[in-house]
């Protein structure tokens, strides 16, 4: 794995594809560990969690679950604007259902915050938060996610469906924003 240049940042190899995918799998027992029987409904919160969800709604393989989307936007660059958008929002029934929401991250934690506010005025039996990601230093919301596969420190990254502007999602592999100042 190489550096990677975009938008005159660098960034640096951080977590492996067979790393990812390991949580992937041990975040889908947790799930089935909890979920089993009660019909869960994942709602994938794109842009960013659309590589996370597909590989965790198949590892989980449940014959009796349904996955839904919604589109929130917060971010600008390399950081978070405080506010969140909602996009395109919940068209499912989710009352008395076990609702998993599948995020790519959570760094600030406002729009789990924002979500869960949201999603509990539907009524739901139960709802839990999936992140692949977790930045615990920059959580400034009484929020915390039921499943997390890695928690990393407060630093950019990109990749497995993480965009740096909407660039970049492709990548397999995940990459941290270098420390170094490019020249
Ligand atoms: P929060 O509302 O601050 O918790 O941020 C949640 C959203 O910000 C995530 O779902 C991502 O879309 C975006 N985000 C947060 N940190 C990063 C990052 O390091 N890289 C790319 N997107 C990020
Ligand atoms: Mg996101």
């Amino acid at each position: 794995m190489d550096k990677i240049t975009v938008n005159g940042m660098t960034f640096e190899p951080y977590l492996r594809r067979d790393e990812i995918a390991r949580q992937v799998q041990r975040v889908a027992e947790e799930i089935k560990r909890d979920c089993t029987g009660k019909s869960p409904i994942f709602i994938c919160v794109l842009n960013g969690a659309f590589v996370f969800a597909a590989d965790l709604f198949r590892a989980c393989n449940f014959n009796d679950s349904e996955i839904t989307f919604i589109r929130y936007k917060s971010y600008c660059g390399t950081s978070s604007t405080g506010e969140v958008k909602e996009i395109v929002g919940l068209n499912e029934d989710i009352s008395g259902r076990t609702v998993i929401i599948v995020e790519d991250i959570v760094d600030t934690g406002v729009t789990a915050t924002q979500l869960f506010a949201k999603l509990r005025k539907h009524n739901p039996a139960d709802i839990k938060l999936a992140t692949l990601l977790f930045k615990p230093d920059s959580l400034t919301c009484d929020v915390m996610p039921d499943y997390v596969g890695f928690r990393i420190p407060s630093k950019f990254i990109l990749g497995y469906g993480l965009d740096l502007d909407g660039l970049l999602r492709n990548l397999s592999d995940i990459y941290i924003l270098s420390e170094q100042a490019d020249k």
